[in-house]
C-alpha cells in the first residue's frame, strides 16, 4: 500500500462471483488498481447458478456486454418469471412474472381496482391482466419496453445460462482488461499482527500473493473472511430449512420455455431451467425429511427428457456473515451468504453487494464508517432476500407432509408476520428504495399462495361498477394486443441469439 493508497486488489476464487468481481472491478476501478484473481483448478466451482433476475442486466451494461452475444455465447435463453407449482396446495400452479400486472388508476395501484372486483365476486384472475403471464404461457419473447401509447410497462425480463460458460465470458472480459490470473491453491493467509488485516496469501508451491485490499470468493470455504478473519456465520436454516441440492442436466424439449419452474415436492422443491443446449434440473432439499437417495430418485422421475451426466450432490447452510466487510476483506458470494435459489438471487447479490462496495470503496485508509454502512445495506438486502423467500413457505396450506407442516407452522420473523397482516386486511403492500422484491412480486406471491385480503383500499371505489368492469375489460385486451404480435421464444432465439454449438 504505497502512499497509504489501495493500489492492488486479490481476488480468491474463481467461480462466478470472483469472476464477476474481477470483470466489474476491472471495468469500474480499473486504471486506478490492479487486480489479481487467484483461483484453484484443483477446487472446482458450485457452478449451479443458472437462473438470473432482471437487474443482471445492470452488469451486462457496466460490462458493455452485447446482449444477443451475452445470450449466444452462455447458450442462455430469456426469463419472464418463475412458476410455482404446488406451493400453495398440490396441484395449484401461479406465476411470478417480473412485472405488474395491469396498469394503475387515479394513483391507486391496479391490484386494489383488481380486489375490489374480487370481492364483488368477478371470476377473473389477476393474472389475466399479465403480459408477463400471457408471453409465457404462448412461450413468447419480444423486446417490449412500452405497450403502445399507454402507461403501462413492457416486458421485464431476465436470463437463464450455462453458469460455467458465463464464468468463461467473465474472465475473457476481465483478463482483456488487464486482470491477472493466478492458478494455485491458497494454503496459507497472513495477518498484520498489529491491525489484524490481511498482507498476502499464500499458496501451496511457496510463492506469496500481496494486496492492499481483498476479495473473499472462495466459496462455501470462506477461506479469508471465515477461517482467517473468523467472521461468524448467521445461521438461517430453522426459516429455511432446505439445506441439499441434487442437480443434474437433461436433453432439452420443445417448447423453449421462457420461464423457470420450481415445482414443490414433499421435502422441498425442484427447479427446471431451459437451456439452448440443454435443460438444468435440481432438487433442493431438507436431508431431516428427505435421504439423497430419495431426493435422487424423484428429480429423475420427474426429468422431462433423459438425463445428461451424473447427477451431483450439494450441501449448504442458509444464512449469512455477521458482517460482510471485516478490516481489509470484503466476502461476495458464497463466502459471504447463501440463500435457496427459489427466487434466484445469489447471482444478483453478487453484482449488488460490488455496486455498493464501488460507492464506498476506500481510495486510502478504510474508514469504520464506510465499512458500517456497507455492512448495513448489505445486511438490509439479505434480510429483505430472507423474508421474501419465508414468505413463499410460510404460506403454504399443504398438509401433506411434516416439512411442510413444519414450515406452515413455524415462528417467522416479525418483518414476515408484519407484512402477512398488512396485506390481509385492505391489501396493504410497501416497499422502500432499498428492497430489491418490489409490491408486484409481493403481491403474486401472497395472492398466488391463496391468501386473499378481506378488504381492498376505499379510494379504489372512486369508480362506478360499470367504469370498473369497462376498466378491466381494457387492461386485458391492452395486455392480450400487445403479446399477440411477439415472435415465439424459440424463434426470437433462432433470429437473434442462437449458440454456435
Ligand atoms: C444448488 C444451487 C443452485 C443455485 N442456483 C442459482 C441460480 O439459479 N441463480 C443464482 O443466482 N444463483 C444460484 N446459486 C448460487 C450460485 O451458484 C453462487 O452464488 C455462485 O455460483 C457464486 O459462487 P461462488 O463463486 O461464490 O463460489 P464457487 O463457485 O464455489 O467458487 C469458489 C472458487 O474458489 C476457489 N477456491 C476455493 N478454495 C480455494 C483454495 N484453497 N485455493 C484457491 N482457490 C480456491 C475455487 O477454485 C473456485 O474458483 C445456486 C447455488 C446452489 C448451491
Amino acid at each position: 500500500m504505497t502512499d497509504g493508497n489501495i493500489q492492488k486488489v486479490v481476488i480468491v476464487g474463481g467461480g462466478t462471483a470472483g469472476w464477476i468481481a474481477a470483470a466489474a472491478m476491472a471495468q469500474v476501478l480499473g486504471p486506478h488498481i490492479s487486480i489479481e484473481l487467484v483461483e484453484s483448478d484443483a477446487i472446482g466451482t458450485v457452478g449451479v447458478g443458472e437462473a438470473t433476475i432482471p437487474p443482471i442486466k445492470i452488469l451486462n451494461n457496466i460490462l458493455n456486454l452485447d446482449e444477443d452475444d451475452f445470450v449466444a455465447k452462455t447458450n442462455g435463453s430469456f426469463k419472464l418469471g418463475i412458476e410455482f407449482n404446488n406451493w400453495g396446495q398440490v396441484g395449484e400452479s401461479y406465476l411470478h412474472g417480473f412485472g405488474r400486472p395491469g396498469i394503475g388508476l387515479n394513483r391507486q395501484p391496479f391490484y386494489q381496482y383488481f380486489l375490489r372486483h374480487l370481492h364483488s365476486g368477478g371470476q377473473s384472475n389477476l393474472w389475466d391482466y399479465s403480459i408477463h403471464h400471457k408471453a409465457a404461457y404462448q412461450h413468447k419473447f419480444g423486446r417490449l419496453n412500452k405497450i403502445g401509447n399507454t402507461n403501462m410497462t413492457g416486458l421485464s425480463y431476465a436470463f437463464h445460462f450455462d453458469a460455467g460458460l458465463y464464468a468463461k465470458l467473465l474472465r475473457e472480459h476481465a483478463e482483456g482488461n488487464g486482470v491477472k490470473r493466478t492458478e494455485g491453491l491458497v494454503d496459507a493467509v497472513h495477518l498484520d499482527e498489529q491491525t489484524g488485516f490481511i498482507n498476502s496469501i499464500g499458496l501451496k508451491d511457496g510463492s506469496i500473493v500481496e494486496g492492499d485490499f481483498f476479495i473473499d470468493c472462495s466459496g462455501f470455504r470462506a477461506l479469508l473472511i471465515g477461517d482467517a478473519l473468523g467472521v461468524e456465520y448467521n445461521d438461517w436454516s430453522h426459516w429455511l430449512p432446505v439445506n441439499k441440492a441434487v442437480a443434474v442436466g437433461c436433453e432439452r424439449t420443445e417448447p423453449l420455455l421462457p420461464y423457470t419452474k420450481a415445482t414443490a415436492r414433499s421435502a422441498g422443491w425442484q427447479w427446471r431451467i431451459p437451456l439452448q443446449h440443454r435443460t438444468g434440473n435440481g432438487h433442493v432439499f431438507c436431508d431431516r425429511y428427505m435421504s439423497v437417495d430419495e431426493a435422487t430418485s424423484i428429480l429423475i422421475d420427474n426429468l422431462d427428457a433423459p438425463m445428461l451426466g451424473e447427477p451431483k450432490v450439494l450441501s449448504f447452510v442458509t444464512g449469512r456473515r455477521e458482517k460482510f466487510w471485516h478490516k481489509n476483506c470484503v466476502a461476495l458470494g458464497l463466502s459471504g451468504s447463501f440463500m435457496e435459489p427459489l427466487e434466484s438471487t445469489s447471482i444478483h447479490m453478487v453484482q449488488s453487494n460490488l455496486n455498493k462496495l464501488f460507492t464506498l470503496f476506500p481510495r486510502q485508509r478504510i474508514v469504520d464508517a464506510d465499512v458500517d454502512e456497507y455492512n448495513r445495506q448489505v445486511a438490509y438486502e439479505h434480510e429483505h432476500v430472507r423474508d421474501f423467500l419465508i414468505l413463499h413457505y410460510k404460506l403454504t396450506k399443504r398438509d401433506d407432509a411434516p416439512f411442510w407442516r413444519y414450515v406452515r407452522d413455524m415462528d417467522v420473523p416479525k418483518s414476515v408476520t408484519d407484512k402477512i397482516a398488512l396485506f390481509q386486511g385492505q391489501g396493504r403492500l410497501f416497499h422502500t428504495d432499498e428492497d430489491l422484491f418490489k409490491q408486484a412480486s409481493s403481491l403474486q406471491i401472497m395472492l398466488g399462495q391463496g391468501l386473499i385480503p378481506e378488504d381492498h383500499n376505499v379510494l379504489a371505489d372512486d369508480i362506478s361498477d360499470e367504469q370498473l368492469k369497462l376498466f378491466l375489460s381494457n387492461v386485458e385486451g391492452v395486455a392480450s394486443r400487445a403479446v399477440m404480435p411477439l415472435p415465439s421464444h424459440t424463434s426470437f432465439i433462432e433470429q437473434n441469439c442462437k449458440a454456435s454449438r
